[in-house]
């Protein structure tokens, strides 16, 4: 398992590449990583240009309550990281961004459909959208953990997107191929409307992931 301190670093570069990817703007999004018997997760309201890596919030996973430690407040989604390691123990981190595309389908309301095969990675072949909540509270993480029953990502309602997996950089990497689907959809919805793939052709290319990547594990 990796260390507190290097865990902690991991969190604020990923938060930088967040940004600097374009999935993400301002002191918008957080990002959380399992640490033993805690939670990491980023301060609340805090310019990622500014974050150190003293600055990321500790919270045991046990405690219902919000208790935390560290010399800011965590961030105001701690509702949703922590409810989702409580109750997804295959989950070790999780990323929140206000990404553009996937934000627009959002707003939408509109989830993604088997528009690609990548979607398999997501565990199924819809990606939903969770109903809207006003940030931060328990409502919206009760909204977040239906839209995310047997799937690493989902979209909420007026507000972004989230991605989880089994590191930060399998959630990283989830969250950038959300976006990707997200701005393939929207261009296909541009140009006549998507032709989507059929349930047996996901479950396919999910057994496909699990045979594919350098160690042969599910992508
Ligand atoms: P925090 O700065 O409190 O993490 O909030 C950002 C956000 O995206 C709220 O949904
Ligand atoms: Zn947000």
């Amino acid at each position: 398992m990796a260390s507190d301190t290097s865990l902690r670093q991991e969190i604020v570069d990923r938060c930088r590449q967040m940004n600097a990817a374009g999935l993400n703007q301002g002191t918008s999004g957080n990002i959380s990583a399992r640490c033993g018997q805690r939670m990491l997760i980023t301060p609340s309201a805090v310019a990622y240009d500014a974050l150190t890596s003293e600055m990321v919030a500790a919270m045991p996973l046990a405690a219902e309550d919000g208790s935390w430690e560290g010399p800011v407040r965590p961030s105001s989604e701690w509702r949703f990281h922590l409810d989702l390691m409580r109750a997804r123990p295959e989950i070790g981190a999780i990323v929140h961004a206000h990404a553009p595309h996937a934000t627009a389908l959002a707003i939408a309301r509109k989830p993604i459909p088997a528009v690609h095969y990548m979607i398999a990675a997501f565990g199924g072949a819809d990606i939903r959208v969770a109903d809207y909540a006003t940030f931060g509270t328990a409502e919206l993480s009760r909204n977040v953990l239906a839209a995310m029953n047997g799937r690493r990502g989902c979209l909420m309602a007026n507000h972004g997107m989230l991605a989880a997996g089994r590191s930060l950089d399998h959630a990283m990497r989830l969250a950038v191929e959300l976006e990707a689907l997200a701005r393939q959809y929207v261009l296909a919805l541009q140009i006549g409307g998507p032709v989507l793939l059929s349930d047996a052709e996901i479950a396919r290319a999910q057994t496909a992931f699990e045979g594919y990547g350098p160690n042969a594990e599910a992508s």
